[in-house]
Protein backbone atom coordinates (compact mmCIF):
# COMPACT_ATOMS: atom_id res chain seq x y z
CA UNK A 1 0.00 0.00 0.00
CA UNK A 2 1.31 3.11 -1.40
CA UNK A 3 2.11 5.79 1.78
CA UNK A 4 2.25 9.46 1.08
CA UNK A 5 2.98 12.11 3.96
CA UNK A 6 0.44 14.31 5.48
CA UNK A 7 1.10 17.81 4.01
CA UNK A 8 4.20 19.07 6.10
CA UNK A 9 3.05 17.43 9.69
CA UNK A 10 5.36 14.84 8.86
CA UNK A 11 2.54 11.98 9.68
CA UNK A 12 2.95 8.90 6.47
CA UNK A 13 -0.40 7.68 5.99
CA UNK A 14 -1.84 4.89 3.39
CA UNK A 15 -3.28 6.17 0.47
CA UNK A 16 -6.21 4.46 1.28
CA UNK A 17 -7.99 5.52 4.88
CA UNK A 18 -10.62 3.64 7.34
CA UNK A 19 -13.66 5.74 7.72
CA UNK A 20 -15.34 3.80 10.51
CA UNK A 21 -19.11 5.77 10.44
CA UNK A 22 -20.38 3.03 8.61
CA UNK A 23 -19.79 1.17 12.08
CA UNK A 24 -22.36 3.41 13.66
CA UNK A 25 -25.61 2.12 15.39
CA UNK A 26 -27.45 4.28 12.77
CA UNK A 27 -25.49 2.63 10.11
CA UNK A 28 -24.24 -0.73 10.07
CA UNK A 29 -24.67 -1.02 14.05
CA UNK A 30 -21.76 -3.45 14.16
CA UNK A 31 -20.58 -5.08 17.42
CA UNK A 32 -17.33 -4.00 18.44
CA UNK A 33 -15.74 -7.28 17.87
CA UNK A 34 -17.44 -7.19 14.50
CA UNK A 35 -16.17 -3.34 13.41
CA UNK A 36 -12.44 -4.65 15.08
CA UNK A 37 -12.35 -6.71 12.83
CA UNK A 38 -12.22 -5.34 9.47
CA UNK A 39 -10.21 -3.29 11.26
CA UNK A 40 -7.22 -5.46 12.07
CA UNK A 41 -7.54 -6.89 8.43
CA UNK A 42 -7.16 -3.45 7.49
CA UNK A 43 -4.36 -2.97 9.44
CA UNK A 44 -2.48 -6.40 8.31
CA UNK A 45 -3.63 -5.13 4.50
CA UNK A 46 -1.04 -2.01 4.95
CA UNK A 47 -3.59 0.75 5.79
CA UNK A 48 -2.24 2.23 8.88
CA UNK A 49 -4.93 5.78 9.10
CA UNK A 50 -8.20 5.65 10.54
CA UNK A 51 -11.03 8.23 10.96
CA UNK A 52 -13.44 8.42 13.63
CA UNK A 53 -15.17 11.35 15.56
CA UNK A 54 -16.89 11.72 18.86
CA UNK A 55 -20.50 11.58 17.81
CA UNK A 56 -20.08 8.57 15.64
CA UNK A 57 -19.42 5.77 18.44
CA UNK A 58 -17.32 4.25 16.92
CA UNK A 59 -13.45 5.50 18.72
CA UNK A 60 -14.35 1.77 20.66
CA UNK A 61 -14.04 -0.22 16.97
CA UNK A 62 -10.77 1.07 16.90
CA UNK A 63 -9.76 0.41 20.49
CA UNK A 64 -10.99 -3.17 19.15
CA UNK A 65 -9.02 -3.53 16.27
CA UNK A 66 -6.09 -1.87 17.44
CA UNK A 67 -5.36 -3.01 20.46
CA UNK A 68 -1.60 -3.07 20.78
CA UNK A 69 -0.22 -1.67 17.47
CA UNK A 70 0.79 1.49 19.23
CA UNK A 71 1.79 4.11 16.94
CA UNK A 72 1.91 1.83 14.02
CA UNK A 73 -1.92 2.92 13.20
CA UNK A 74 -2.70 6.85 12.36
CA UNK A 75 -6.23 7.86 14.28
CA UNK A 76 -7.75 10.82 13.80
CA UNK A 77 -10.81 11.83 15.59
CA UNK A 78 -13.05 15.11 16.12
CA UNK A 79 -15.09 17.07 18.20
CA UNK A 80 -18.32 19.52 17.25
CA UNK A 81 -17.65 21.30 20.88
CA UNK A 82 -18.42 25.31 20.51
CA UNK A 83 -16.15 26.00 23.95
CA UNK A 84 -12.60 24.98 25.17
CA UNK A 85 -13.88 22.89 28.69
CA UNK A 86 -16.68 20.82 26.10
CA UNK A 87 -13.10 19.95 23.60
CA UNK A 88 -11.51 19.38 26.99
CA UNK A 89 -13.69 16.56 28.02
CA UNK A 90 -14.40 15.26 24.13
CA UNK A 91 -10.83 15.00 24.11
CA UNK A 92 -10.54 13.21 27.51
CA UNK A 93 -13.20 10.93 26.47
CA UNK A 94 -11.80 10.12 23.06
CA UNK A 95 -8.32 9.15 24.99
CA UNK A 96 -9.92 7.34 27.06
CA UNK A 97 -12.27 5.16 24.49
CA UNK A 98 -9.02 5.18 21.94
CA UNK A 99 -7.02 3.65 24.83
CA UNK A 100 -4.18 6.27 23.47
CA UNK A 101 -1.61 9.08 25.23
CA UNK A 102 -2.22 11.33 22.04
CA UNK A 103 -4.42 11.88 19.27
CA UNK A 104 -2.43 12.24 15.78
CA UNK A 105 -4.41 14.05 14.07
CA UNK A 106 -7.55 16.12 15.80
CA UNK A 107 -10.34 17.67 13.80
CA UNK A 108 -12.75 20.62 14.46
CA UNK A 109 -15.87 18.87 12.94
CA UNK A 110 -17.35 19.95 10.09
CA UNK A 111 -16.59 23.98 10.35
CA UNK A 112 -19.01 25.64 7.65
CA UNK A 113 -17.94 29.44 7.43
CA UNK A 114 -15.45 32.49 9.12
CA UNK A 115 -17.77 32.89 11.56
CA UNK A 116 -18.44 29.38 12.22
CA UNK A 117 -14.35 29.25 13.08
CA UNK A 118 -14.40 32.44 14.97
CA UNK A 119 -16.88 31.02 17.25
CA UNK A 120 -14.53 28.03 18.36
CA UNK A 121 -11.35 29.97 18.09
CA UNK A 122 -11.52 28.96 21.79
CA UNK A 123 -11.10 25.16 20.67
CA UNK A 124 -8.81 26.13 17.91
CA UNK A 125 -6.46 27.64 20.59
CA UNK A 126 -7.07 24.80 23.24
CA UNK A 127 -5.89 22.29 20.61
CA UNK A 128 -2.79 24.33 19.89
CA UNK A 129 -1.84 24.20 23.74
CA UNK A 130 -2.69 20.25 23.35
CA UNK A 131 -0.56 20.46 20.58
CA UNK A 132 2.30 22.16 22.47
CA UNK A 133 1.66 19.74 25.19
CA UNK A 134 3.04 16.54 22.48
CA UNK A 135 -1.21 15.47 22.82
CA UNK A 136 -2.02 15.90 19.51
CA UNK A 137 0.53 15.35 16.35
CA UNK A 138 -1.53 17.82 13.96
CA UNK A 139 -4.75 19.87 13.93
CA UNK A 140 -7.37 19.62 11.41
CA UNK A 141 -10.81 20.66 10.17
CA UNK A 142 -13.15 18.56 8.12
CA UNK A 143 -15.90 20.36 5.85
CA UNK A 144 -18.48 19.74 3.40
CA UNK A 145 -18.76 23.31 2.56
CA UNK A 146 -16.47 25.14 0.18
CA UNK A 147 -17.03 28.61 2.49
CA UNK A 148 -16.00 25.76 5.24
CA UNK A 149 -13.05 24.86 3.06
CA UNK A 150 -12.09 28.50 2.40
CA UNK A 151 -12.17 29.37 5.99
CA UNK A 152 -9.64 26.98 7.27
CA UNK A 153 -7.47 27.03 4.55
CA UNK A 154 -7.04 31.09 5.47
CA UNK A 155 -6.33 30.06 9.13
CA UNK A 156 -2.37 29.17 9.44
CA UNK A 157 -2.91 26.74 12.57
CA UNK A 158 -5.30 24.26 10.77
CA UNK A 159 -2.37 21.57 9.63
CA UNK A 160 -5.15 19.23 7.49
CA UNK A 161 -7.59 19.67 5.51
CA UNK A 162 -10.77 16.89 5.46
CA UNK A 163 -13.35 17.85 2.67
CA UNK A 164 -15.89 15.90 0.74
CA UNK A 165 -14.37 15.54 -2.60
CA UNK A 166 -15.58 12.86 -5.45
CA UNK A 167 -15.87 13.52 -9.00
CA UNK A 168 -19.76 14.24 -9.16
CA UNK A 169 -19.50 16.93 -6.20
CA UNK A 170 -22.00 15.03 -4.17
CA UNK A 171 -22.28 16.03 -0.81
CA UNK A 172 -20.76 19.78 -1.12
CA UNK A 173 -23.59 21.74 0.20
CA UNK A 174 -22.46 25.30 -1.66
CA UNK A 175 -20.85 25.07 -4.36
CA UNK A 176 -19.28 22.41 -7.31
CA UNK A 177 -16.57 20.13 -7.26
CA UNK A 178 -14.64 22.77 -9.09
CA UNK A 179 -14.75 25.15 -6.92
CA UNK A 180 -13.57 22.63 -4.05
CA UNK A 181 -10.50 21.63 -5.64
CA UNK A 182 -9.76 25.40 -6.26
CA UNK A 183 -9.76 25.55 -2.65
CA UNK A 184 -7.87 22.44 -1.80
CA UNK A 185 -5.16 23.78 -4.57
CA UNK A 186 -4.82 26.68 -2.27
CA UNK A 187 -4.34 24.37 0.78
CA UNK A 188 -1.74 22.00 -1.57
CA UNK A 189 0.10 24.97 -1.91
CA UNK A 190 0.49 26.15 1.85
CA UNK A 191 1.41 22.53 2.06
CA UNK A 192 -1.56 21.75 4.38
CA UNK A 193 -2.30 17.79 4.53
CA UNK A 194 -5.46 16.90 2.80
CA UNK A 195 -7.89 13.20 2.66
CA UNK A 196 -11.02 12.76 0.90
CA UNK A 197 -14.31 12.27 2.16
CA UNK A 198 -16.99 10.20 0.46
CA UNK A 199 -14.71 9.52 -2.01
CA UNK A 200 -17.92 7.29 -3.45
CA UNK A 201 -20.73 9.86 -2.98
CA UNK A 202 -22.14 8.40 -0.07
CA UNK A 203 -22.78 4.74 -2.47
CA UNK A 204 -23.89 7.08 -5.40
CA UNK A 205 -20.47 5.68 -7.18
CA UNK A 206 -19.90 2.35 -5.36
CA UNK A 207 -20.46 0.24 -8.69
CA UNK A 208 -17.74 1.17 -10.13
CA UNK A 209 -15.20 2.17 -7.64
CA UNK A 210 -12.00 2.29 -9.96
CA UNK A 211 -12.77 5.01 -11.74
CA UNK A 212 -13.41 7.51 -8.71
CA UNK A 213 -10.63 6.42 -6.49
CA UNK A 214 -8.34 7.36 -9.96
CA UNK A 215 -9.87 10.35 -10.33
CA UNK A 216 -9.11 11.37 -7.26
CA UNK A 217 -5.76 10.31 -7.54
CA UNK A 218 -5.28 12.13 -10.31
CA UNK A 219 -5.92 15.25 -8.73
CA UNK A 220 -2.27 15.21 -7.69
CA UNK A 221 -3.00 16.66 -4.09
CA UNK A 222 -5.26 13.74 -2.25
CA UNK A 223 -3.00 12.70 0.68
CA UNK A 224 -5.11 9.53 1.27
CA UNK A 225 -8.61 8.89 0.40
CA UNK A 226 -11.03 7.67 2.95
CA UNK A 227 -13.53 4.80 2.58
CA UNK A 228 -15.79 3.43 4.86
CA UNK A 229 -15.72 -0.84 4.56
CA UNK A 230 -17.95 -2.76 6.39
CA UNK A 231 -16.84 -6.35 6.30
CA UNK A 232 -13.25 -7.68 5.87
CA UNK A 233 -14.39 -8.67 2.33
CA UNK A 234 -14.81 -4.92 1.76
CA UNK A 235 -10.95 -4.22 3.07
CA UNK A 236 -9.77 -6.74 0.46
CA UNK A 237 -11.43 -5.67 -2.18
CA UNK A 238 -10.70 -1.94 -2.05
CA UNK A 239 -6.74 -3.06 -0.71
CA UNK A 240 -6.90 -4.65 -4.22
CA UNK A 241 -7.92 -1.73 -6.20
CA UNK A 242 -5.62 0.29 -4.83
CA UNK A 243 -2.64 -1.74 -5.33
CA UNK A 244 -3.74 -2.44 -9.17
CA UNK A 245 -4.77 -6.47 -8.32
CA UNK A 246 -7.69 -7.98 -9.58
CA UNK A 247 -10.25 -8.47 -7.05
CA UNK A 248 -10.87 -11.34 -6.63
CA UNK A 249 -14.42 -14.27 -7.21
CA UNK A 250 -13.99 -15.32 -3.86
CA UNK A 251 -13.57 -11.60 -2.56
CA UNK A 252 -16.27 -10.41 -4.56
CA UNK A 253 -18.90 -13.42 -3.42
CA UNK A 254 -18.60 -12.37 -0.07
CA UNK A 255 -19.22 -8.61 -0.81
CA UNK A 256 -23.01 -7.17 0.22
CA UNK A 257 -24.07 -6.19 -3.06
CA UNK A 258 -27.55 -4.46 -2.11
CA UNK A 259 -27.31 -0.92 -2.02
CA UNK A 260 -27.32 0.99 1.51
CA UNK A 261 -30.79 3.27 1.91
CA UNK A 262 -31.67 5.63 3.97
CA UNK A 263 -35.24 4.13 5.88
CA UNK A 264 -37.37 6.90 7.99
CA UNK A 265 -39.96 4.08 10.39
CA UNK A 266 -43.69 5.56 10.28
CA UNK A 267 -42.78 6.04 13.94
CA UNK A 268 -41.57 9.47 13.15
CA UNK A 269 -43.22 12.16 15.12
CA UNK A 270 -42.92 15.01 12.60
CA UNK A 271 -40.91 17.70 14.75
CA UNK A 272 -38.53 18.03 11.58
CA UNK A 273 -35.09 18.04 13.78
CA UNK A 274 -33.76 15.94 10.73
CA UNK A 275 -34.48 18.28 8.03
CA UNK A 276 -32.79 21.01 9.89
CA UNK A 277 -29.99 18.93 10.40
CA UNK A 278 -29.95 17.35 6.71
CA UNK A 279 -27.75 20.28 4.77
CA UNK A 280 -28.29 18.54 1.46
CA UNK A 281 -31.76 18.96 1.57
CA UNK A 282 -32.63 15.48 1.09
CA UNK A 283 -35.63 15.70 3.54
CA UNK A 284 -39.12 17.27 3.82
CA UNK A 285 -42.04 16.71 5.74
CA UNK A 286 -45.27 15.39 4.21
CA UNK A 287 -47.70 17.42 6.31
CA UNK A 288 -50.34 15.22 4.74
CA UNK A 289 -49.36 12.43 6.84
CA UNK A 290 -49.79 14.33 10.16
CA UNK A 291 -52.26 12.15 12.57
CA UNK A 292 -53.33 14.85 15.41
CA UNK A 293 -54.62 11.71 17.72
CA UNK A 294 -50.96 10.25 17.71
CA UNK A 295 -48.88 13.86 18.22
CA UNK A 296 -47.54 13.53 14.57
CA UNK A 297 -46.97 16.44 13.03
CA UNK A 298 -46.15 14.55 9.48
CA UNK A 299 -43.83 11.98 8.27
CA UNK A 300 -40.38 12.82 7.08
CA UNK A 301 -39.23 11.76 3.79
CA UNK A 302 -36.45 11.14 1.60
CA UNK A 303 -35.03 11.68 -1.73
CA UNK A 304 -32.06 9.40 -2.10
CA UNK A 305 -30.89 10.66 -5.20
CA UNK A 306 -29.66 13.96 -3.13
CA UNK A 307 -28.57 11.77 -0.08
CA UNK A 308 -24.92 11.35 0.67
CA UNK A 309 -26.21 8.59 3.55
CA UNK A 310 -23.81 11.25 6.00
CA UNK A 311 -26.11 9.72 9.07
CA UNK A 312 -26.20 13.15 10.22
CA UNK A 313 -30.51 13.10 10.51
CA UNK A 314 -30.04 9.98 12.37
CA UNK A 315 -27.95 11.46 14.92
CA UNK A 316 -30.54 14.19 14.55
CA UNK A 317 -33.90 12.32 15.55
CA UNK A 318 -35.33 12.02 19.30
CA UNK A 319 -37.67 9.01 18.09
CA UNK A 320 -34.97 6.99 16.75
CA UNK A 321 -36.46 5.89 13.45
CA UNK A 322 -33.94 6.76 10.90
CA UNK A 323 -31.46 3.68 9.99
CA UNK A 324 -28.93 3.73 7.32
CA UNK A 325 -28.94 -0.02 5.98
S1 LIG B 1 -28.12 10.73 5.68
FE1 LIG B 1 -29.70 12.14 6.36
S2 LIG B 1 -28.60 14.07 6.76
FE2 LIG B 1 -27.24 12.80 5.47
S3 LIG B 1 -27.75 13.40 3.37
FE3 LIG B 1 -29.03 11.63 3.84
S4 LIG B 1 -30.95 12.51 4.53
FE4 LIG B 1 -29.42 14.14 4.67
S1 LIG C 1 -36.24 13.82 13.51
FE1 LIG C 1 -37.17 11.78 13.58
S2 LIG C 1 -39.19 12.10 14.46
FE2 LIG C 1 -38.44 14.11 13.82
S3 LIG C 1 -39.24 14.37 11.72
FE3 LIG C 1 -37.23 13.46 11.54
S4 LIG C 1 -37.59 11.25 11.46
FE4 LIG C 1 -39.42 12.20 12.24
Amino acid sequence: MKRNTLGNTGIEVSELSYGTLIFAEMQANLTLKEGGRSVKKALDSGINFFDTGRTYGTEGHLREGLRGVGDKAIISTKTHASSPDLAQEDFEASLKELDREYIDIYHLHLVHSTQDLADRRGVLDLFLDLKERGLIRAIGASVHKVEGARAVVAERDIDVLFPVLNSQGLGIIDGSIDDMIEVCRRADAREMGIYAMKPLAGGHLRESPKEPFQYLRNLGFVDSICVGMKSPAEVEMNVSIFEGREVSEETLSQIETASRTLTIYDRCVGCGACVEACAQGALHLDISQTDESKGKKGQSIVDMGKCILCGYCAAACPEFVIRII
